[in-house]
Formats: C-alpha cells, sequence, structure tokens
C-alpha cells in the first residue's frame, strides 16, 4: 500500500470558467492557471504522484509546456492514474476537502464524483467534502479557492 498527500491554491478572478472537480459551475469568476486550473484534481493528481514517489504535479506537467496550456485537469488526471496503473497500483481510495467561500459546490459533488470517475478511480471509492472559510484570510474574502486530497494506492493483484 501507498499513502499520498496533495493540496493545491488557485486565485479566483473575472473572465475564466469554474472548472472544479472536472465540472464546469455557474459563477461570475473562474480559477487562475495554465490548465483549467481545476484545483481539486490538482490536489487529488499530487496526492497520486506523491503515493507513487514521483516529486509534483509541476515536475510532471510544467507550466512552461504548450501540451498542458488550457488542458482539462480530468485528462492529467486519466494521465497520472495511467501511470499509476503501468506501474502496478490502483487508486483504492481518496478523501478530498474542496474549500471556497463562494459559489456553494454541495449541488455539484455527485456530479465531480462521476467526472472523477472517469478519469480511472471506482467512484465509491471517492469522496468529497466542501467547506467555507468562515470568511477568514484569501478564500473568507473570495481571493482565492484551494483543495486538499489523500489517496490510497494498492497492488494490483498479479501485479508486481
Ligand atoms: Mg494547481
Amino acid at each position: 500500500m501507498r499513502i499520498g498527500i496533495g493540496y493545491d491554491s488557485h486565485r479566483l478572478t473575472e473572465g475564466r470558467k469554474l472548472v472544479i472537480g472536472g465540472v464546469e459551475i455557474p459563477f461570475e469568476k473562474g480559477l487562475l492557471g495554465h490548465s483549467d486550473a481545476d484545483v481539486l484534481c490538482h490536489a487529488i493528481i499530487d496526492a497520486i504522484i506523491g503515493a507513487l514517489g514521483l516529486g509534483d504535479i509541476g515536475k510532471h506537467f510544467p507550466d512552461t509546456d504548450e501540451k498542458w496550456n488550457g488542458a482539462s485537469s480530468i485528462d492529467m488526471l486519466r494521465t497520472v492514474i495511467e501511470f499509476s496503473n503501468d506501474m502496478g497500483f490502483e487508486v483504492s481510495w481518496i478523501d478530498t476537502v474542496v474549500i471556497i467561500e463562494r459559489p456553494k459546490l454541495s449541488p455539484f459533488i455527485e456530479n465531480m464524483r462521476h467526472r472523477i470517475s472517469e478519469a480511472g478511480i471506482p467512484i465509491n471509492a471517492i469522496n468529497i467534502k466542501v467547506k467555507t472559510n468562515e470568511g477568514m484570510g484569501y478564500i473568507g474574502n473570495g481571493e482565492g479557492a484551494a483543495a486538499q486530497a489523500i489517496c490510497l494506492l494498492t497492488r494490483i493483484v498479479g501485479k508486481r
């Protein structure tokens, strides 16, 4: 078994789509970044890369690489999951937290779980929690959003 932890944050800005957990959420601002800046997918990707012992997301998806400019983070997540499968591991569990003041994300959690499962994680192995920051700090004042993830990888039976 391997365990990994991931964290990410992005600035909220006008003129960008808000994409979290692979779901486009109607809002007047979106997260700023090289890819679609999907803060939840990035935290999950870092948790998986961490469990594999392979550094971090910036090493594998550098923001200098045009390939990932405007990329769907679900595609980046799929790439990392396929990589872990090639190394003989499957994602057995992920637990996550998204911290954002607005908009309210709870109506989108089931859609996010479905989207993330399309990248190669069983839907019953995906837990998503959403929180506000109680009005405190850069998240509380709407300047940005953050996410945390933890994942459990286990050996695929028959692979060594
Ligand atoms: Mg990021």
